[in-house]
């Protein structure tokens, strides 16, 4: 178990600068998720801690001591990858215990703390079988289980739950946070998934192009972004944006509401004029989406108690100002 820094981190692959100078502190046995899209410097920065990539400037800090210059063997870290990355000629067994065995751990030993990982992941009925003989799930969990008999000061998960369906999606996510609870052990986890982000972590570093737009509790920034990117980027349906101008008033900034504070009102009687373009029933709450004057399309997540317009038809939106969250033009809170 350790703390982890990383002070100013940056990262060129050669002219391209793909990470700003990230900067974090870990806590002992907190979880931190790395969440964006698609190309934001994720895996660039979970892979500059494991040591798979060089970092251009700035320190990484593993229980106090800096590993920049530290091979991956020696930074005390245990690495899930999406693919698992498990030898497909050996046993369940033997694929938790390989690891060991490169680092000479005596064999009396290897078979202890094999057994109680295996114990703990519920893979005892397994030990015997080769990798393709088991579920997603159960593959999952031998790539959980190589990293815990590593006893390592920190895990790193790459996108581990995206080879899976969405059922078990879920299931895995508990069992994981479960199992770094349990463990004490310091996870840095990355994912393109806002719900795993949100579910997961401790805290999240929400990565913009290379920057962290925003570090916090999930409910924090949820509640609070720093950024019109992270406003829209955290929370299914996203944020809504609306110009200034289009509420009256001067002004080049944006006003984001979330739609869950949106309401329907009678034609003429909102803030503003919409068209009901189309609903989503989801059962215990509907998507009405509707579209200004403008074009701005806008998201009323409301109760499905509640009236749902014809498409088509003259509709009022309605909010409180201090649901108002407003951003400059550079996307910056205001
Ligand atoms: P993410 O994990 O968020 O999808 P990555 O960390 O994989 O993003 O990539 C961040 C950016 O760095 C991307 O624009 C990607 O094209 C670029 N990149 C990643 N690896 C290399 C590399 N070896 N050489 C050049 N560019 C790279």
């Amino acid at each position: 178990m350790a703390t982890l820094t990383l002070k100013k981190v940056k990262k060129s692959f050669g002219n391209t600068d793909v990470i700003h100078g990230v900067s974090v502190d870990v806590a002992d046995g907190e979880f931190i998720v790395i969440v964006g899209p698609s190309g934001c410097g994720k895996s660039t920065l979970l892979r500059m801690v494991a040591g798979l990539e060089t970092v251009t400037s700035g320190d990484i800090l593993i229980g106090g001591r800096r590993v920049n210059d530290e091979e991956p063997m020696d930074r005390d870290i245990a690495m899930v990858f999406q693919n698992y990355a498990l030898y497909p000629h050996m046993s369940v067994f033997d694929n938790m215990a390989y690891g060991l065995k490169i680092a000479k751990v005596p064999r009396s030993e290897i078979e202890e703390r094999v057994a109680q990982a295996a114990k703990l992941l519920q893979l005892e009925p397994y030990l015997r079988r080769k990798p393709r003989e088991l579920s997603g799930g159960q593959r999952q969990r031998v790539a959980m289980g190589r990293a815990i008999v590593r006893k390592p000061a920190v895990f790193l998960f790459d996108e581990p739950l995206s080879n899976l369906d969405a059922k078990l999606r879920v299931q895995m996510r508990l069992e994981i946070k479960a199992l770094q609870r349990e463990l004490g052990v310091t996870a840095l986890y990355v994912t393109h998934d806002q719900v795993e982000a949100m579910t997961m972590a401790d805290r999240m570093i929400v990565m913009n192009g290379g920057v962290a737009d925003q570090i916090g509790a999930p409910l924090e920034v949820y509640a609070n972004p720093a950024t019109e990117f992270v406003a829209g980027f955290i929370g299914s349906p996203p944020t809504n944006f609306l110009v200034q101008g289009l509420i009256g008033g001067d002004g080049e900034h944006r006003i984001g509401i979330r739609p869950e504070h949106m309401r329907l009102s009678g034609a003429g009687a909102g803030k503003l004029d919409a068209r009901a373009a189309y609903s989503e029933a989801l059962g215990a709450e509907t998507l009405v989406h509707v579209k200004c004057a403008d074009g701005t399309q806008v998201t009323v997540r409301q109760d499905a108690a509640l009236d749902i317009p014809e498409e088509g038809s003259e509709v009022g939106l309605d909010w409180d100002k201090p649901n108002e969250m407003r951003f400059d033009a550079e996307g910056k809170r205001l």
